[in-house]
C-alpha cells in the first residue's frame, strides 16, 4: 500500500474538508477534539457515506486517529491543517504599495509595503530594498502594516535559527558563507544542505541580536524590537568594514553618540572578537 503523504491530501477537497472540521472541533474544545464518525461526515459536507468512508480511510492513522472516544487529529494532522491555514502553498493576494511610518536607513524617505507572490518587500523609492518570503496566512486577517510588525520578529527569528545552525524551513544544518553574489551590501548566506534554501543577510543584520549588541542597546536605553532589519543601519553597508580578503572578514561598528561597539566576523560569520571605543 503507498502511503498518503500531504500533497494527495492537500489535493483533494473532501481530504481537506475532513481535516478542516477536526481542527475547527479542537478549536471549539481543545478538551474534546473528537468527532464521531457521521459527525465528522456532517460536518465535511459528505453526503455519500462510503466516498466519505474512503476518504476517511486514506487519512487514517497518519493524519486522523481513530481512538475509542471518536476520531481526531493526529500531531502530523495539525501540521497539515497549520500549512493550509498559513498559506504555505497559496502565492496570496497582491497588496500595496502601502506607505509605512518607517524612513529609509540610507536616504530617509518614507519606506513603502508591496506583497506580491508571498515575498513581502519593503523598499524606499531610491536606493533600498528589504524583501522576504512571507506565507499569506500573515496577511489573511491583518492590514499590511500589521503584517509588517509581524514580519520583523519572523526573520530576526529566522536569522537566529540559522544563527544556531538550523534551516527556518525544513530545520536541516545550514552552513554559513561569505555570498559569492554580488549585493549592494556585504552579505553572508546561509545555505540548507537539505533543502537548498539560502538565507541571505547582511553582515551587519548577522549580529543585530548578538548579546553584545543588545547590552549595547540596553545601555543606551534602546529596545531593539523597535529596529527592525529595513530601518537599521546594521542593515545597510555602512555600519560594515571589510577588514581581511583571504578569507574575508568583517567589521560592524554599532553606533549611538560617541559610543562605538565594534564587531569582527569571520568568512563563517561567527563573531571572532568584540570591542568598545
Ligand atoms: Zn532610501
Ligand atoms: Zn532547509
Amino acid at each position: 500500500m503507498v502511503e498518503t503523504n500531504p500533497f494527495d491530501v492537500l489535493a483533494d477537497e473532501t481530504r481537506v474538508e475532513v481535516l478542516r472540521a477536526l481542527a475547527d472541533r479542537y478549536r471549539e474544545a481543545p478538551e474534546d477534539p473528537f468527532l464521531s464518525f457521521s459527525e465528522l461526515r456532517r460536518r465535511a459536507g459528505v453526503r455519500d457515506s462510503g466516498n466519505f468512508n474512503y476518504h476517511l480511510g486514506e487519512l487514517r492513522s497518519r493524519f486522523v486517529a481513530d481512538t475509542d472516544r471518536g476520531y481526531r487529529l493526529t500531531n502530523t494532522g495539525i501540521s497539515v491543517v497549520t500549512s493550509l491555514y498559513a498559506g504555505t502553498y497559496d502565492e496570496g493576494d497582491r497588496t500595496g504599495p502601502t506607505k509605512l511610518d518607517e524612513t529609509c536607513p540610507t536616504c530617509g524617505e518614507p519606506l513603502e509595503a508591496t506583497y506580491s507572490d508571498s515575498v513581502l518587500s519593503i523598499a524606499c523609492p531610491n536606493d533600498y530594498e528589504y524583501q522576504n518570503v512571507l506565507p499569506p496566512g500573515a496577511l489573511a486577517d491583518r492590514t499590511l502594516p500589521e503584517a509588517v510588525d509581524l514580519f520583523a520578529v519572523i526573520v530576526e527569528e529566522h536569522v537566529e535559527l540559522a544563527r544556531a545552525g538550523g534551516c527556518p524551513k525544513c530545520y536541516g544544518r545550514v552552513e554559513w558563507s561569505v555570498t559569492e553574489i554580488p549585493e549592494p551590501t556585504p552579505a553572508y548566506a546561509a545555505a540548507c544542505d537539505r533543502c537548498g534554501i539560502r538565507l541571505t543577510v547582511p553582515v551587519g543584520g548577522v549580529v543585530a541580536r548578538h548579546p553584545e549588541v543588545l547590552s549595547f542597546y540596553a545601555r543606551h536605553g534602546i529596545d531593539p524590537r523597535d529596529r527592525p532589519p529595513w530601518t537599521s543601519t546594521l542593515s545597510t553597508g555602512d555600519a560594515v568594514e571589510r577588514v581581511a580578503d583571504d578569507p574575508p572578514k568583517f567589521r560592524v561598528t554599532v553606533e549611538e553618540g560617541d559610543d562605538r561597539l565594534h564587531l569582527t566576523l569571520d568568512e563563517s560569520a561567527t563573531v571572532t572578537d568584540v570591542s568598545r571605543s
